[in-house]
């Protein structure tokens, strides 16, 4: 029976763009490779649950095949902490399950409602990068339907190029219908967290460089807005799991499960809502409120994911909706290149309600993986009049310094300053090319920046 697809308008995260795609749902690893088959689209791109914010998972008058019914445990190590679920798994899923039995993520970004294979598809990193690296540390191996219609098992050993072009490949190499994960054990749910107030970003940039060691989390709030001598002005929040030993007494369950989000925005509110007044008055009071303190035992929840709180909070953004704008830049030209364009964006008239600063470790062997050595910078910035040249003005800013854009977040790149970014484009498009001879798989990102030719 061919796989029924039904027309949908989709979007990302940031809800910009929305496209009509042409969706199916499978319930059965074979029904993947039948809609792959069915030759009823012209192209076809996986989907996790919609959270890159940009196109990365959208394909205008075309497939989208999207496993997220696939998501059921296979096994479970209990002496290695080796999890091998289906690619539909999501991180919420996970938690649910194994952290009340003393199990946590390796990795993880900041909202746990993204799946196993979104999290593959981007190399997601998480506030532990600059120790542990990116998700695909923790991958043992993955099956991957490619295009050709094989089913192959990839790990940094067999077929290590499919492997590494696969993880923060965005789905063109071929959908991931499961993987084998390590887990990490945990004491407890909760977290000590340093927090330290940084006045400005000179004073941010050093005391992360001075002691994030310590911590295996880091990252920073910043004030985007803040211009002259406060530029960058920061509240560093950096912390370690608690031992359930270490709990003070009423402190409840060590091992507390997940809770559901607290607030539902229902509707969308007026597109203008976060300008520079509302987020400065924000900024202003959340700077204040947030003073140096140690060892703050934090719920997991409230440390990790702080926005699943709001169930659709990217309704904030009004019906325009907004972008991520995510740069990681290399230690060497970062300094200058973080105040060059926290300078450019305080003066531009735009507000960013959200905007974290954290440090990268090393970059791994994904060939389109984002993190590289240094700093990334991420600030949430409404969609409107005149935004997608401002967006440009500030990739080229980023190229100058040697950075990159993160593709899991970006809607608007263009083709030439991507390729410029990620100078293993030319290997990713090799292994792809052999991977999918009859170009069954792109999506709106992909043609967008011509990463599949
Ligand atoms: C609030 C918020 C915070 C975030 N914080 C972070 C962060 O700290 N760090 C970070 O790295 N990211 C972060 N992200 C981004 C998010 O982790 C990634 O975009 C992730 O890829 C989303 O997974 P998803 O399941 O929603 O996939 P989707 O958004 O649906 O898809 C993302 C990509 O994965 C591909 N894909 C999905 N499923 C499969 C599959 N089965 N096989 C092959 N390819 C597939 C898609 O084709 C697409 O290219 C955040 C996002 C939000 C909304």
């Amino acid at each position: 029976m061919n796989p029924a697809f039904a027309t949908q308008s989709l979007s990302g995260w940031g809800r910009y763009p929305v496209e009509l795609c042409h969706v199916f749902r499978p319930e059965k690893r074979c029904e993947v490779a039948a809609a792959l088959e069915s030759r009823l689209q012209p192209s076809y791109i996986p989907r996790g649950l919609g959270r890159s914010y940009g196109d990365a998972a959208l394909n205008e008058n075309a497939g989208v095949i999207w496993p997220i019914r696939l998501n059921r445990f296979l096994s479970f190590d209990r002496a290695t902490g080796e999890l091998d679920c289906e690619s539909g798994v999501s991180l919420a899923e996970i938690i649910q399950y194994f952290l009340p039995r003393g199990w946590f993520l390796p990795v993880t970004p900041g909202t746990k409602y993204v799946t196993v294979g979104g999290a593959i598809a981007a190399d997601i990193h998480g506030k532990n990068h600059h120790r542990d690296g990116t998700f695909s540390n923790f991958v043992r191996d993955f099956r991957l339907l490619a295009p050709t219609g094989e089913v192959l098992t990839c790990s940094p050993t067999v077929h290590p190029e499919i492997f590494w072009a696969t993880v923060g490949g965005m789905g063109l190499t071929g959908v991931v219908l499961s993987a084998r994960l390590r887990l990490r054990r945990v004491d407890s749910s909760y977290v000590f967290v340093d927090y330290y107030r940084a006045p400005n970003l000179e004073e941010a940039l050093a005391t992360m460089e001075a002691s994030d060691e310590r911590y295996e989390y880091s990252v920073a709030w910043i004030d985007a807005l803040a211009g002259g001598k406060i530029m960058g002005r920061s509240v560093l929040m950096r912390g370690n799991h608690a031992a359930a030993a270490e709990l003070p007494e009423g402190a409840g369950d060590a091992l507390a499960a997940l809770t559901d989000p607290r607030w539902n925005l229902f509707l969308d509110l007026p597109s203008g809502t976060l300008n520079r007044l509302t987020v400065k008055a924000f900024n202003a009071a959340y700077y204040a409120v947030h003073r140096t303190a140690l060892r703050r035992l934090v719920s997991f929840e409230k440390f990790f994911y702080p926005l699943d709180a709001i169930n659709q909070w990217n309704r904030m953004y009004g019906k325009r909706g907004f972008t991520q704008y995510q740069i990681a830049l290399p230690q060497a030209s970062s300094h200058e290149g973080l105040r060059t364009i926290l300078d450019r964006f305080a003066r531009s008239g735009r507000a960013s309600f959200l905007a974290v600063l954290k440090r990268f470790g090393d970059a791994g062997n994904g060939l389109l993986s984002f993190p590289l050595r240094g700093y990334t910078l991420a600030l949430d910035i409404p969609a409107g009049r005149g935004f997608v040249p401002f967006l440009h003005e500030l990739d080229r800013m980023t190229l100058d310094y040697g950075g990159r854009i993160y593709l899991a977040k970006d809607a608007v790149l263009r083709a030439e300053d991507f390729a410029a970014m990620y100078p293993r484009l030319v290997s990713f498009r090799a292994v792809q090319r052999k991977l999918d001879p009859r170009r069954l798989l792109s999506s709106s990102l992909a043609r967008r920046l011509r990463i599949v030719d």
